[in-house]
């Protein structure tokens, strides 16, 4: 098989497992099952047929609307399944055919559903960020890219951190600024990639979350107290370390010895 089907076929499973991912994205905080019923239109309730369900293609073919009742469907969703596409594509460049392949797509899957979700409704699930504490631990003691002691500290230095930062501006402004959602989550993180992955996602998440932050303040200006959900910031910010982690810390290491 040329080697450009074969990405063709990742690039593809991904967009599916980015299709069921706007399920969870959808469901989850409503507390509706992601496994039944099938999907429907959110607008007239029709559910969606086999072959006006195939990820990307679909929202093409229809211009974008129900087949039904010709509402719209939200860009999300095509947004959705070609970033996992996408991702999916990056991770088998990078990892090859591999069990790291999976497990690190499962992560980025899980840090997908956990972005939006914060996005649309401010919280971050536990029924995702808790198990995948533990899920990321269990593979760092069966062999994943961190060793076991890189994941228990990371455990500690996620939770610990970023409880220590929502306690100090608490004490400092009496608001609640960060969520224990971007608590749990920074935990998982750091299970799942280690505490140097703490280290880079705390700093270019608060980085990012500042310029794009600031500047939505600038836009809308009552809304000074609009919160921004830092999770999304924080589960982009991991999955940039996946592919430029090591790099980036080797490149900040080595720059005072020139
Ligand atoms: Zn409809």
């Amino acid at each position: 098989m040329p080697f450009w089907i074969t990405l063709l076929l990742i690039f593809f499973f991904g967009c599916c497992l980015g299709s069921f991912l706007n399920v969870c994205i959808y469901r989850l905080p409503r507390n509706l099952s992601v496994v039944a019923p099938r999907s429907f239109c959110p607008h007239c309730q029709t559910p969606i047929r086999a072959y006006d369900n195939i990820p990307l293609l679909s929202y093409l073919f229809l211009g974008g609307k129900c087949r039904n009742c010709r509402a719209e469907i939200s860009w999300r969703y095509p947004l959705v399944e070609a970033l996992t596409g996408g991702v999916a594509l990056s991770l088998f460049l990078k990892f090859g055919p591999s069990f790291l392949f999976f497990s690190t797509l499962g992560f980025a899957a899980a840090l997908i559903v956990i972005a939006f979700i914060d996005l649309d409704r401010r919280i971050i699930p536990d029924v995702i960020s808790l198990p995948g504490i533990a899920v990321g631990f269990l593979l760092a003691v069966f062999g994943s890219m961190v060793t076991i002691k890189e994941s228990l500290i990371g455990i500690a230095a996620g939770g610990g951190s970023l409880y220590l930062v929502a306690f100090v501006y608490q004490l400092l402004t009496k608001r609640e600024g960060m969520g224990g959602g971007d608590v749990k989550l920074l935990a998982m993180i750091g299970a799942w990639l280690g505490w140097k992955a703490i280290l880079f996602t705390l700093f270019f998440a608060s980085l990012s979350g500042t310029f794009i932050g600031g500047g939505a303040m600038l836009i809308q200006k009552e809304g000074r107290h609009y919160a921004i959900p830092f999770g999304p910031f924080l589960a982009f910010s991991a999955l940039a370390y996946i592919f430029f982690g090591s790099q980036l810390i080797n490149w900040y290491l080595n720059w005072g010895k020139f």
